[in-house]
């Protein structure tokens, strides 16, 4: 058997959902038809060393034409390269820096913007800024800690549209969303541990504000193998969509590069990861020296006090908030409704207007879900009509006994059917409610307490609550 030595790091993309990185747009990613339309031609020039790198050599020799497609109000002059960057955005930075502490790393207290060299067309000004942000952290794996390397925080480049024959067009939306980069050191061994860390960082990045669905986070892996001491070269793999892959797609590549080393054709490339785990040829390696400091923007001070304040308030990992929510008294349902609505903030934030655990689970997560399932719209839909000012005020009413608590999600759906919400809370109650009980009573005799309460219920929905016809029917029944 040959001595098969693996050395692989993994390189995480995550967007941020917040609004662009260095300039104040939104980061908003669209469909409709774009306003404006920039032509671009790129040329290679040689770099600081004089040499005209491998990569950049690669992509004139294709030479391409670039067609950038934007929006007024989704892009400036900043993504098109018009305009100086703005300040970096503060809220992209705390949520790195939150990142960056889960993750056990050292944060810079000064560091330099930078421009790297990216030459495909996909960032207009032919660089993309990046801020080394933390190093020296680590995840545990049950084989041992693996080193993070470095957290940076960078810009998001445009996305492509379509290839022509000698030109790509790419949308200017995505140009500038924050992303946080994390890079491991290349000390996983095995392609199972390689999993392992991508699943906790994948769980690390979750408990942060960071964007969810398909492309807002991207894999990738770089390994080398050794087989009886020789050698192989470093190999890049892009975008393996979900840590589940990653260790298929490790397993594929070292079997590759067994083969390729026993006859001494190893040589270092990037890759693309394809979705059942092999990969195809993209490019060459890229030379190293591919980054400059962005002269536009003064040193990045992370002061320790911002960092302090971070490390007081870290938000916890979803199997913690579990274990938090299970002692409020959640059921397992009802917290895998919540943890999955990504709600839990204004969970959080609600349960400070009124302190009923399973009560405001179910008004923040779990009604929406429901009302937006009956009307059949989104519960983004319903969202948007029942914010969180108007659960707030809800709950501020029901913490006033002036609404009970089983009558809140009629309301809601009153809302959503278009009333304003001072009127969807006015309730009337039916008049002789006590007569009309005691009537009902006496129209079928001996029947138990549950059954009384369907038949008032399913009569008076929505003008009593089950409280107070409870209250009635009992004094009536003794
Ligand atoms: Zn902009």
């Amino acid at each position: 058997m040959p001595n098969i030595k693996l050395k692989a790091g993994l390189e995480i993309h995550q967007q941020l959902d917040t609004g662009k990185l260095f300039c104040r747009c939104k980061s908003i990613l669209r469909k409709d038809k774009p306003d404006f339309i920039v032509t671009r031609k790129l040329h290679a020039v040689p770099g600081e060393t004089g040499e005209i790198d491998e990569a950049a050599l690669f992509e004139h020799l294709r030479d391409r034409e670039f067609v950038y497609e934007g929006y007024y109000d989704n892009t400036c002059l900043v993504e098109l390269d018009e305009e100086p960057p703005r300040e970096i955005n503060k809220e992209a930075l705390e949520i790195a820096l939150q990142i960056a502490l889960l993750l056990n790393c050292k944060i810079l207290p000064v560091t330099q913007i930078m421009r790297k060299t990216v030459l495909d067309g996909s960032n207009v000004s032919g660089f993309q800024r990046t801020v080394l942000i933390a190093k020296d952290g680590y995840v545990e794996t049950s084989y041992g800690k693996i080193g993070i390397a470095t957290i940076c925080l960078e810009e998001d480049a445009a996305r492509i549209v379509r290839r022509e024959d000698k030109r790509v067009v790419y949308r200017l939306d995505r140009l500038g969303i924050p992303l946080v980069e994390i890079a491991t050191k290349p000390e996983i061994k095995y392609a199972r541990q390689a999993r392992e860390v991508a699943l906790h960082i994948g769980e690390v990045l979750r408990a942060c504000k960071v964007r969810r669905g398909i492309g807002t986070i991207r894999q990738d892996v770089n390994l080398s193998v050794n087989v009886d001491g020789k050698q192989g070269a470093r190999i890049e793999i892009k975008g393996v969509q979900e840590p589940r892959l990653i260790e298929k797609t490790i397993e594929t590549e070292v079997r590759r590069q067994v083969e390729l080393i026993a006859k001494g054709e190893s040589k270092p490339e990037v890759r693309k990861a394809l979705p059942d785990g092999t990969t195809e040829f993209l490019r060459p390696l890229p030379g190293a020296a591919r980054m400059y400091p962005e002269t536009d923007l003064p040193l990045l001070k992370i002061p320790r006090e911002l960092v302090d304040s971070i490390r007081h308030a870290l938000p916890r990992l979803k199997h913690e908030m579990r274990q938090e929510l299970e002692k409020q008294g959640l059921n397992k349902e009802l917290i895998k409704v919540l943890l999955d609505s990504g709600k839990l903030d204004d969970y959080k934030e609600l349960l400070r207007v009124y302190n009923k655990p399973d009560f405001v689970a179910k008004l923040v997560a779990l009604w929406p879900r429901e009302l937006a399932s009956q009307a059949s719209i989104s519960v983004e839909d319903v969202e948007s009509k029942i914010n969180n000012d108007i659960k707030a005020k809800l709950l501020e009413t029901v913490k006033q006994g002036k609404l009970d608590e089983s009558l809140v999600k009629q309301v809601m759906q009153a809302v959503l059917d278009g009333k304003p919400l001072e009127e969807a809370m006015k309730i009337e109650k039916p008049e002789n409610l006590e007569e009309e009980i005691m009537k009902l009573v006496k129209e079928k005799p001996g029947l138990s307490i549950n059954a009384y309460m369907g038949l008032i219920m399913s009569r008076f929905r929505g003008k009593v609550s089950g409280k107070e016809a409870a209250e009635i029917l009992k004094k009536i029944l003794s």
